[in-house]
């Protein structure tokens, strides 16, 4: 390794004051792991040996437009500016001892430090000091298993696992975010180690789940999660998908794997993590409500309903936010099966307005799901399926042009019912609120100000309304 990579200033200016102090300060982790991926990365992890803070308050001085935050609890100070962060801390020596969960930290040797961290490819560092600004230190053969693309424990991985279960979470999140493969008797670890993970808070599984869903292809994080049992330890529902039931010669699709491929082609269409949570999420409920039809087959009736009851209790279990994202992830859940229902013949104007105004902001997003819901492996079947698919969502653009349903507000709203016949609040301002609604919706009337007036004032009469002067 030379300077390649090490272009920002801050480089020189932390080897600078780093020997000011008398400190030997390295780059070391992620960052360095990256650089040599060829991944951007603008999180920066300093080890000094010496005091992290102190070193942080010496660059900083130097830095202009930085701010610095001190976590004196930790030992570990962090500098941003626009757009990097430099986290500084004190090479440190863990040791664990069983009848804790917590390790003893103590100051330690640049090779502690090293001999603490997770993975081998996590274990590079790039030495900063001035006679040798910019070399590699590779004491596990890092490079060697990043060109390779392996994750392995630089250390027994049983022992590394007990010391801290999260570190399974870890090495599938790295093999589902770089294509990588886990090295054998560290795949053994995480099966033999799965059920250590009850320890670890679900907030931090969760940040981990997360970023594998976020991965290029999390169909990899979800294969190991599920055949190391981890995913049993916090997951069960997505489990159950998992398997083929035959009964009359009649099989159903294994929709753990179904589930997967949905999960895999949704990441190809969208970044959005709940949209990609719609896709793990969208048929949770068929193990609950399958059923052997005799002479039919197997049937999943409701489980859209039943899936969407589903995703609150899940997402409050998980640790995942309750509020919009929790609703949208429900609303997709609901609706996945309403564009297939589109895509037969003579579907009227007003099914369709129906999809516009129940998926209101969510209708690319449900559409993006449909698109990826179609999993068959005959070519000709998917063709079909994709075109019926684009066919509806021509046809949603057509009635969303001329009738504006989408956001869809009542052209009159409730107060103007009341003051037009003089009653207050009650019932009757609901039943005529939604004769309007499904009139519109239903196209018996255009979506303006006058037809609605007429409606209403027809509506009221109907009702024993009068209309007040
Ligand atoms: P990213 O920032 O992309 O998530 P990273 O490798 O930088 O990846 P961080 O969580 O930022 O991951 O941790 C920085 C470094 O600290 C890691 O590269 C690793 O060397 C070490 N590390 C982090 N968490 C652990 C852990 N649970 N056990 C051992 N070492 C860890
Ligand atoms: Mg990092």
């Amino acid at each position: 390794m030379n300077q390649n990579g090490l272009t920002h200033p801050i480089f020189q200016l932390v080897s600078e004051a780093s020997k000011s102090l008398g400190f030997k300060t390295y780059i070391v982790g992620g960052y360095v792991r990256d650089l040599h991926l060829n991944r951007k990365s603008k999180d920066v992890d300093f080890v000094t040996v010496g005091s992290g803070i102190e070193l942080a308050q010496a660059v900083q001085k130097r830095l202009k437009n930085s701010s610095l935050s001190i976590f004196k609890n930790f030992g570990t100070a962090q500098i941003k500016t626009a757009d990097w962060e430099f986290e500084f801390v004190g090479a440190r020596k863990e040791s664990y001892d069983r009848k804790s969960r917590k390790p003893k930290v103590e100051d330690g040797t640049f090779e502690d430090d090293i001999h603490r961290r997770d993975f081998t490819i996590n274990t590079l560092a790039i030495s900063i000091q001035k006679d040798d600004f910019g070399s590699l230190i590779d004491t596990f053969n890092g490079l060697s298993d990043l060109k390779n693309k392996i994750i392995r424990t630089p250390l027994d991985p049983v022992v590394t696992f007990k010391d801290d279960p999260l570190r399974m979470m870890r090495a599938i999140r790295f093999a589902s975010q770089l294509d990588f493969k886990i090295e054998s008797s560290t795949k053994e670890a995480l099966k033999s180690e799965a059920k250590s993970l009850s320890i670890i808070s679900q907030e931090r599984i969760t940040d981990e789940l997360n970023k594998i869903i976020l991965s290029p292809k999390p169909s990899i994080g979800f294969k190991h999660l599920f055949d190391a049992k981890l995913l049993h330890e916090f997951f069960p529902e997505m489990v159950k998908l998992q398997g083929v039931e035959i009964r009359e010669g009649k099989g159903h699709k294994d929709n753990f794997y179904h589930t997967l491929q949905v999960l895999d082609q949704i990441c190809e269409r969208t970044e959005d993590l709940w949209v990609r949570w719609a896709a793990i999420l969208h048929d949770i409920a068929k193990p609950p409500t399958k059923r052997f039809v005799k002479g039919e087959g197997w049937t999943f009736h409701g489980h859209e309903d039943k899936g969407s009851r589903m995703v609150k209790p899940i997402f409050a279990r998980l640790k995942l936010p309750l509020g919009a994202p929790m609703a949208k992830v429900r609303k997709l859940v609901q609706l996945h099966l309403r564009p297939i229902a589109l895509t037969k013949e003579n579907i009227t104007d007003s099914a369709i307005r129906r999809l516009i105004f129940d998926a209101g902001e969510h209708l690319d997003d449900l559409l993006i799901l449909c698109k990826s819901d179609i999993t068959t492996k005959n070519k000709l079947k998917e063709q079909r399926f994709q075109k019926n698919l684009r066919n509806v969502e021509h046809n949603i653009a057509l009635v969303e042009e001329r009738d504006r349903i989408r956001n869809w507000q009542p052209p009159i709203k409730g107060d103007e019912i009341m003051n037009l016949f003089d009653i207050k609040p009650g019932r009757e301002i609901g039943i005529v609120k939604t004769a309007l609604k499904d009139a519109i919706l239903d196209g018996i009337i255009p979506n303006n100000y006058n037809d609605a007036l007429k409606f209403v004032i027809e509506q009221g009469k109907k009702l024993g309304l009068q209309i007040h002067e």
